[in-house]
């Protein structure tokens, strides 16, 4: 029997996401979308079931779309609500864990919007506009970078100058990790050990890509640093390159460095390569079909996953397993035999059944039997934020 359930928010620069989860179940009663927000042509779908409402917003901005998107809510559905959940991108160094939002807080959180200045805007203005609809219900914060408070300096310092770092906090974050956090649990469930004695190296591939190297529950290194840029290849972003490319780019391409840093998030990665798409699905597609941008697209995306697979072994002292989640590691069959291609040094061979079949029948398990474990397990931040929620708010409400 439900307890209450959580309101989840998501509001980004360009859409709003909301869902009303069940936190002891999962389900989602309703979830939101708001599209193309700060434009014109916004829109709006509101799922129940299998029905879905498609609506415009009388006023188009953030805040617009977001109040029209909680007003769909039934007296009914508000009734049920124990709190609302909102991820935020960025706690700095500040959070390590998930909080309940008071004025404190929010005068923390607007301090930290230069380490996020595209998305912090608009995780605040959630955080705003909910506590003025729902002012009796706790409004918590679930952080991006939380879960990697627990790196040591040896992982999240650059070899910079020591006043970056004093001065301006330059130093490696890491991002996703309301994913890894919920996924490396959940692959100690799957696993049937106990988190304490498990090393995985959990791979987030989705639109944008993280790895994690997650020991005895806790992350110890991972694959994006400062900013959401670092690390692997992604839809867009080039992940690592040479800093050195800024100078020589900017030079040749007479561009200032947020142009060049703007190509790097918005214009490289798959796109970049293939020339073609972000989309996983249409860039494999398009190299099984023959093209040969779209090939080295996926080629490139799966070495360098593999590479950060090895070098998070290394800051692990050693492997139990590795975890694949998001959009591409739980669908794509073809990724996940390209990165275990090259993981063989480490004892990973591919099952190809089972990886065909996206582990369902394996409990997950795609690497051959015997071997060290490869496993799919889907992700689900909504419902870890709406968990944080309730029990955040229960501490309150005692
Ligand atoms: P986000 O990071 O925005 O949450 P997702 O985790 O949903 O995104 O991942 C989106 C990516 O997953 C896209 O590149 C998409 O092509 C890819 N993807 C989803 N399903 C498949 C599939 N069946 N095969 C290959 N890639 C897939």
């Amino acid at each position: 029997m439900s307890e209450g359930c959580v309101l989840v928010l998501n509001c980004g620069s360009s859409s709003v996401k909301l869902a009303l989860v069940d936190p002891a179940t999962g389900e989602r009663r309703l979830t939101g979308l708001a599209e193309r927000v700060g434009s014109r042509d916004a829109v709006a779908h509101v799922r129940r079931g299998d029905r879905e409402e498609t609506s415009t917003p009388g006023d188009t901005t953030a805040r617009g779309a977001l109040a029209h998107l909680m007003g769909s809510l039934t007296d009914e559905e508000r009734d049920t609500l124990v709190g609302v959940g909102h991820r935020v991108v960025h706690g700095g160094n500040r959070f390590s864990a998930s909080v309940v939002v008071d004025d404190a807080t929010l005068d923390d959180l607007y301090a930290l919007v230069d380490l996020a200045p595209l998305h912090m805007p608009a995780n605040l203005l959630g955080i705003e506009t909910a506590r003025v609809a729902l002012p009796e219900l706790a409004q918590v914060a679930v952080f991006d970078t939380a879960f990697h408070q627990t790196m040591p300096p040896v992982a999240y310092r650059y070899a910079v100058p020591q006043e970056w770092y004093d001065e301006h906090h330059v130093r490696r974050y890491g991002f996703h990790g309301t994913s890894h956090r919920f996924v490396s649990a959940r692959a100690a469930e799957v696993l049937g050990r106990p988190a304490a004695e498990l090393r995985l190296v959990v791979l987030h591939l989705g639109n944008g890509c993280s790895a994690a190297a997650v020991r005895g529950g806790e992350s110890v290194d991972t694959t994006m640093g400062l900013t959401p840029l670092e690390g692997l290849v992604m839809g867009t972003r080039s992940g690592d390159v040479d800093p050195g490319l800024l100078g020589y780019v900017a030079e040749r391409l007479d561009l200032d460095v947020a142009g060049v840093v703007d190509a790097l998030n918005t214009r490289s990665g798959l796109l970049g390569l293939s020339g073609l798409s972000n989309d996983m699905r249409t860039v494999c597609d398009a190299a099984v079909a023959g093209s040969a941008p779209a090939r080295l697209a996926v080629d490139v995306f799966c070495y360098r996953a593999a590479k950060a697979v090895g070098s998070l072994a290394v800051a692990l002292g050693g492997l139990d397993a590795v975890v694949l989640t998001g959009g591409i590691g739980e669908h794509s069959t073809e990724v996940r035999r390209g990165i275990m291609s090259h993981l063989g040094v480490l004892g990973i061979g591919e099952d190809a059944d089972a990886n065909a079949d996206h582990g369902r029948h394996t409990g997950g398990r795609v690497s051959r039997p015997g071997d060290r474990v490869a496993i799919v397990v889907p992700t689900d931040e909504e419902l870890l934020i709406a968990r944080d929620t309730v029990q955040l708010a229960g501490e309150v409400a005692r």
